[in-house]
Formats: C-alpha cells, sequence, structure tokens
C-alpha cells in the first residue's frame, strides 16, 4: 500500500533502521553529541537565529508560541482546520484574539490583515499558516509578514510550516516563529515538533511562559545540547538519519522536486477533468474537489494500493488530497494520478486512455530539465 496522506508520510527505510538501536540515557555526553549534531542541522534547515525541539504533536508548538509570545491581542488567520485551531487554543488559554474567518479554499488577503491591525493597535502577535493543509492551500505569508514588520517590527509573526518546511524555501526574513512537526516533510514517525526562532522572538520570550512548553527553559536547556525534559531520543536519531538522506539528494534537488511533483500532479488531474479546490493551491499536497471522493478513495485504498486522505468538518466527503512531502520516487506519484484515471473509468465517468500519466510525466520531466 503507498501511503500518500499529506502526514503521516513514509519513514525511509535507512531512517527506521537508525531508529532501531538500543535505547540510550539522554544525559550523556553520547546524546549529546548526536542532539548537537541535529540542532545544527535544524537549525540551518530553519534559517533562524534559534531553534527548539520539542516532544509533542505540531500542537503542541502552536500553543508554546502562544503562551509565549502572543500577550496583548493576537490576530489568527483561519482558512481551515488548522488555522482555526490557533484561535482555539488562544480561547482555551484565555487570550485575547481576533480572527479573519476564509473559506477554507481562499487564502488570507492582505487588505483583510492592513484592516485588522489598522483597527487594533493592541495587536503585538498574528498566527498563519505558510500551507493550510485542511483545503491545501498557500497563504501569501511573505507578503502579510512583510506587511506586519513595516507597520510594527515588535509584533510577532508565528507561522506554521508544519506542511511548508522542507516542501520548499521560506524566506523567514520577516517571521519570529516557524513551526515544523516530525510527520510531514521530515518523514519522521509522529511525536516531535520543532520551532525556529528569531532574536525578536527569544528576547520577547523573556523569562518564558508555562511550565512544560517554556520556550526560556527550553532554549536555556538545548543551546547546551540537552533538553529541559526526557528528550524524545528516538526521533532525534531518527532526524539525523532524514538529513543524511536529504543531504544525499541535496536540499535543492529535494526542492525542486517536490515542486515538480506537485506541479505534474496538479496539471494530470485536471487534464482528466477534476476540479482543484484550493485556489492558491500549495506545493505540499493537491487538494481536488469532487463529489465521488469518497468511492473514488475507496476504491484507490481497495483497488490499486493507494491511501490518500480525505477532508474534515463541512469537506468530510467532499474533497481528497494527496501528498507530494518527503522523498517520494516518481514513480509513485505518477501511479497516483494514474490510479485516479482508472478509479473516473471504474465509475463510469470517463474511458480510461492515459492522459494523466501521460500529463504527469511531460510535466514532471520538463519541469527538472527547466
Ligand atoms: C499536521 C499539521 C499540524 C499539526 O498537527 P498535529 O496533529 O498536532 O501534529 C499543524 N498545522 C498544520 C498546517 C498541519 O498540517
Amino acid at each position: 500500500m503507498l501511503l500518500f496522506t499529506p502526514g503521516p508520510t513514509p519513514v525511509p527505510e535507512s531512517v527506521r533502521v537508525a531508529m532501531s538501536t538500543p535505547t540510550l540515557h539522554h544525559r550523556t555526553p553520547e546524546f549529546e553529541a548526536i542532539f548537537k549534531s541535529a540542532r545544527t542541522r535544524l537549525m540551518a534547515l530553519l534559517g533562524m537565529d534559534e531553534c527548539v525541539m520539542l516532544a509533542s504533536s505540531g500542537t503542541g508548538a502552536m500553543q508554546s508560541a502562544i503562551m509565549n509570545l502572543c500577550h496583548k491581542k493576537t490576530l489568527t488567520i483561519n482558512s481551515g482546520k488548522f488555522g482555526e485551531r490557533f484561535g482555539k487554543i488562544a480561547q482555551a488559554l484565555n487570550k485575547e484574539f481576533v480572527e479573519l474567518k476564509y473559506e477554507w479554499n481562499t487564502p488570507a488577503s492582505l487588505e483583510d490583515v492592513k484592516e485588522v491591525l489598522e483597527s487594533n493597535s493592541d495587536i503585538d502577535a498574528v498566527c498563519i499558516q505558510i500551507c493550510e493543509s485542511a483545503g491545501g492551500l498557500r497563504h501569501p505569508v511573505e507578503e502579510i509578514a512583510s506587511y506586519i514588520k513595516s507597520v510594527n517590527s515588535e509584533i510577532m509573526v508565528i507561522a506554521d510550516g508544519i506542511t511548508a518546511v522542507g516542501v520548499e524555501p521560506i524566506d523567514v526574513s520577516n517571521i519570529d516563529a516557524l513551526i515544523t512537526g516530525s510527520q510531514k516533510a521530515l518523514m519522521l514517525p509522529p511525536g516531535m515538533a520543532m520551532m525556529g526562532l528569531s532574536a525578536k522572538a527569544v528576547e520577547k520570550i523573556g523569562a518564558g511562559a508555562d511550565y512544560y512548553f517554556n520556550l526560556a527553559t527550553e532554549i536555556k536547556n538545548q543551546r547546551k545540547n540537552t533538553t529541559a525534559w526526557t528528550a524524545p531520543t528516538t526521533l532525534i536519531i531518527g532526524l539525523n538519519a532524514i538529513f543524511d538522506e536529504i543531504d544525499k539528494l541535496g536540499l535543492e534537488t529535494l526542492y525542486k522536486e517536490t515542486k515538480a511533483r506537485s506541479k505534474a500532479s496538479l496539471e494530470a488531474l485536471k487534464a482528466i477533468g477534476l476540479n482543484i479546490y484550493p485556489t492558491t493551491p500549495a506545493l505540499s499536497m493537491s487538494t481536488v474537489i469532487d463529489e465521488d471522493s469518497e468511492k473514488i478513495r475507496k476504491l484507490l485504498k481497495t483497488k490499486y494500493s493507494v491511501n490518500i486522505a480525505g477532508g474534515q468538518d463541512h469537506l468530510k466527503g467532499k474533497i481528497f488530497r494527496i501528498n507530494h512531502m518527503g522523498l517520494i520516487a516518481v514513480y509513485e506519484a505518477s501511479w497516483v494520478v494514474n490510479a485516479i484515471e482508472m478509479a473516473l473509468n471504474d465509475l463510469g465517468r470517463r474511458d480510461f486512455d492515459g492522459v494523466a500519466s501521460k500529463i504527469f510525466n511531460e510535466v514532471y520531466f520538463g519541469e527538472l530539465s527547466s
């Protein structure tokens, strides 16, 4: 069965092998050396002044960012489940917030952000996804972050890059917190969140807030290559193994291949008459809106051995999502669009003529040689 859900993504075999080594104690020079290597490589990937690894799923880092960086009033962008989550966290923590809400196929507009900031001079943090995975859309984060910083450089820009880090190069010049998680583009099992921080964010954190998720405590420890609490040792060993895999291919090549797979899939899906859901598709996944979504998913799973994701909430049964994150063999990605074309034939919607595969290959290899 091919796992093509936008998280969790398949863990490469070399990484699974690396993680099967005997358990070691986390307060030892041996583990500190492993931690140091992972930290250095993570810092380079994120491109920020500071970074922390947290033993939690991605949501833990989202909560930690809000606890430590949002003091007065927060603007949250909600174009889907994950944007909505920022608001729910703020609410649970009794933090004041305003929310900009959109349909799940619609990215935030700079005009709306401008309006909210102009009428709420007490906003000191903005939370946004780079890619909102609920509908697979890309927000114009660079444009919004740059505007926010031009208004007031003290406003913290918190970017959820869980389905963007490792997918495409990210301009972090106006980002204060860049969040990612182990189980998406970093191809690890679930259980570890990571966050890059700007020098300004570190300053604002000060003595930190909360206990378990106190970022000041973590920064202090992680600068010494240890963690405040027991480290997720196995996942950190795995992270080094992932970086080994990425280095073999080269990060630039990984970005280029991901983009090529993403574009090729999108064109192939359109060529067989399917409708792309988001108005600004992210590179990390392809999202199709279709009344037969559940039938297509079921055929893919039972007949063609491909597991893709559906939708949540009001989009349940209405969309399906195909992952492009991670190190994916091109013949697997091309099989997925071919299988979808075959499923459409099975449903009597369209005679199979192999056009999905044809377009996929033309676009993919065209992109790679450009
Ligand atoms: C997966 C994901 C998360 C984190 O979810 P967890 O289940 O807590 O790991 C957050 N934001 C986005 C955009 C995601 O895709």
